[in-house]
């Protein structure tokens, strides 16, 4: 058979070895997908099925290899199974279908592994089953990972499906640290404690960070900050992560686009009181609060636009944002005693200087400093940030969770087939 190469060539036939890991992003009404070939971490094919169940949904699909090529179509996609399907299609006309002997693996994105899974895992029934048991504790994403993974065993029974969690770089925190200040009784009844999310990319990013630091993960601590519409902090100390600000759901912790993060729970009970329904207060805070709850608006793009044109309500919702990153720079800092580098990531952490600048600025006390002119290149790089002569480097790393979820995939998987 022939393979399309990395370089968009036609390779002549050759053996095929399974070197392609697909991963699979199943959100409640989306499903976004990825192709990896694992010889050298090259993007095959992209795409992304959006509004599922809905008249108008939406498919995006892009093969990277053979010179790229971007198709679209827009109609209804019923279900989360008719999406894989359709996605299977879009890979099957490029020649990288899911029948293809190349595909070693799928690598599922699961949100909460709960603390029973601490590293990825081989999907077989009894995984689904616990993955199943903690959607109580999950409901908005379990669900829509489980559906994907049964949709994807459908479609290639025999492959290797491998689950990968959010929540499992977070499990070696410390017990002081995952637990809340409530009755233990009623915690361990329900299962509430600090769970976190973005392991994947607060896992891949700190390692990251010390390769760029010219260490070993082991040698250094960092305070990784995940800035994107979801943000959450994490420390880490020798590769392992020892806090972080998203807890029971993610919506503990920093300010992030639309939710609240921290909040004194009383305000729960005193909108309950004033005749808000739960499911009304949920949405308040998950998803008419943050940055759009202050001020209409959650890409940092518009709202430094905005305070550029002297808009009062944009300036205070950016202060209160920069405020809550500087009090876990602060905490973190205490929690991990020592502090290597602090690292941006993410989408405003990747791409907002100003942001950067504000978090850092004042902190001098803890050592940190940035450099105004090197914060203000735009880069794609794993780059410093921070003056020569400062005690903390300041860094930023682009996150890439799906590489991170097929580099564990195949890890887990990839010997067995090739
Ligand atoms: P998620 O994966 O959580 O949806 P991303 O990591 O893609 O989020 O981040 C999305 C956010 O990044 C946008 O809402 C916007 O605020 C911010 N962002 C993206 N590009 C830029 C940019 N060039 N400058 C500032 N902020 C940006």
């Amino acid at each position: 058979m022939t393979t399309p190469t990395a370089e968009g060539g036609t390779a002549s036939p050759v053996t095929v070895a399974a070197n392609r890991v697909l991963v699979l992003n199943s959100g409640s009404s989306s499903v976004k997908y990825q192709l990896l070939d694992m010889s050298d971490h090259t993007r095959l094919a992209v795409g992304l099925v959006e509004r599922i169940g809905e008249e108008t949904s939406r498919l995006v699909h892009t093969r990277l290899v053979g010179g790229g090529l971007t198709r679209e179509r827009i109609g209804p996609v019923a279900d989360h199974e008719a999406a894989l399907k359709a996605a299977a299609e879009e890979l099957a006309a490029d020649g990288l279908g899911l029948d293809s002997p190349a595909l070693a693996a799928i690598g599922h994105r699961v949100v909460h592994g709960g603390l029973r899974f601490t590293e990825p895992v081989v999907i077989d029934d009894e995984v689904l089953e616990e993955i199943e048991r903690l959607v109580p504790v999950a409901p908005l994403h379990n669900p829509a990972n489980i559906v994907g993974i049964r949709t994807a065993q459908a479609l290639r029974p025999d492959l290797p499906q491998v689950a990968v969690f959010d929540t499992a770089f977070h499990t070696t925190m410390p017990e002081y640290a995952a637990r809340y200040a409530i009755d233990v009784e009623t915690a361990d009844a329900h299962r509430i404690r600090r769970y976190g999310f973005h392991g994947t990319s607060h896992a891949y990013v700190s390692r990251k960070a010390a390769e760029l630091l010219g260490r070993t993960p082991e040698e250094v601590n960092v305070i990784v900050l995940h800035l994107g519409n979801g943000a959450s902090a994490s420390a880490v100390a020798g590769g392992r992560c020892v806090e972080t600000s998203m807890g029971l759901t993610p919506l503990e912790g920093l300010v992030m686009g639309t939710r609240s993060g921290d909040i004194d729970p009383a305000v729960t009970f005193h909108l309950e009181r004033a005749g808000m329904s739960t499911d009304e207060i949920d949405v308040l805070l998950n998803k008419k609060s943050g940055l759009v709850g202050l001020c209409g608006d959650n890409d940092m793009r518009e709202i430094r636009r905005r305070i550029d044109e002297g808009d009062e309500r944009a300036a205070l919702a950016f202060d209160i944002y920069v405020h809550r990153l500087k009090k876990y720079i602060g905490a973190y800092s205490a929690v991990l005693g020592r502090v290597d580098a602090v690292v941006f990531t993410a989408g405003v952490g990747e791409n907002s200087a100003p942001v950067r600048e504000a978090a850092i600025t004042g902190l001098e006390g803890l050592g940190l400093a940035v450099d105004a002119e090197l914060n203000a290149v735009p880069s794609g790089a794993p780059r410093l940030i921070s003056p020569d002569c400062a005690r903390v480097a300041v860094a930023v790393v682009p996150t890439d969770e799906e590489l991170e979820i097929a580099v564990q995939t195949f890890a887990l998987v990839g010997q067995a087939h090739n």
